[in-house]
């Protein structure tokens, strides 16, 4: 049901798959990422959960990058093998050098591969809708003309709905292809306290959603 259509090598010599899954001539494209951040290992779980359980094709055209972080993931760090943040690494207006090494999005916007990744798919498949997942404030966040699709996201998995997550994030994703590209972008922040399994109870129906309803 899902086949490869690109991938890159990160600095770790490991893959970053891009996916794309068997669809009907839909309209929407949607765009899923998980694994921004590598100690947030629970969205590739359920992305990969999706694709195994999906038999029928999506109605829309799905992209999908499980695991856009695998150096972190296998470090356990929140930040690639360069430790740098990937939300805070693209070439936002708004972005700064951040002091924090938590948030240390690099020198420079792009710099990163994984970032440049994720720019040359929105240039190349002009996504109508992002899906990222990340963790642990149980949270929809959205960014650009999302509040449609957020309140869905919402609904479903009964996560409350927050548009500014109360802090500056300067080279975020969000901000990069939500409020500046204006594509609608959500960044559904999931739970800690749960298995993955009870995870995917809960949110296994935003990927038919994403797949057929948007
Ligand atoms: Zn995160």
């Amino acid at each position: 049901m899902m086949k490869e259509i690109k991938q890159i090598k990160t600095v770790g010599n490991r893959d970053v798959e891009l996916l794309k899954a068997d669809s009907n001539s839909g309209d929407k494209t949607v765009l899923i990422i998980g694994v921004f951040h590598g100690d947030e290992p629970q969205g590739e779980y359920l992305i990969r959960k999706f694709m195994s359980q999906r038999k029928e094709p999506c109605k829309n055209q799905i992209y999908i990058i499980p695991c856009l972080n695998p150096d972190g993931k296998a470090l356990g760090t929140r930040q690639n093998a360069n430790g740098i943040d990937l939300n805070r690494n693209f070439p936002t207006k708004n972005r700064k050098i951040i002091e924090d090494e938590h948030y240390f999005g690099g020198t420079e916007g792009g710099s990163e591969i994984e970032t440049q990744f994720i720019i040359d798919a929105l240039k190349e498949y002009k996504p109508d809708f992002i899906l990222t997942i990340h963790a642990p404030y149980r949270v929809v966040n959205f960014d650009g003309n999302a509040e449609k699709y957020a309140k869905d996201i919402s609904e479903i998995t009964g996560y409350p709905l927050e548009e500014d997550i109360g802090y500056e994030t300067p080279g975020s994703f969000g901000t990069y292809a939500g409020k500046e590209r204006n594509i609608p972008t959500i960044t559904l922040e999931l739970p800690e306290d749960k298995t993955n399994e009870e995870l995917w109870e809960e949110t296994k129906e935003i990927f038919d959603y994403c797949a057929d309803r948007i």
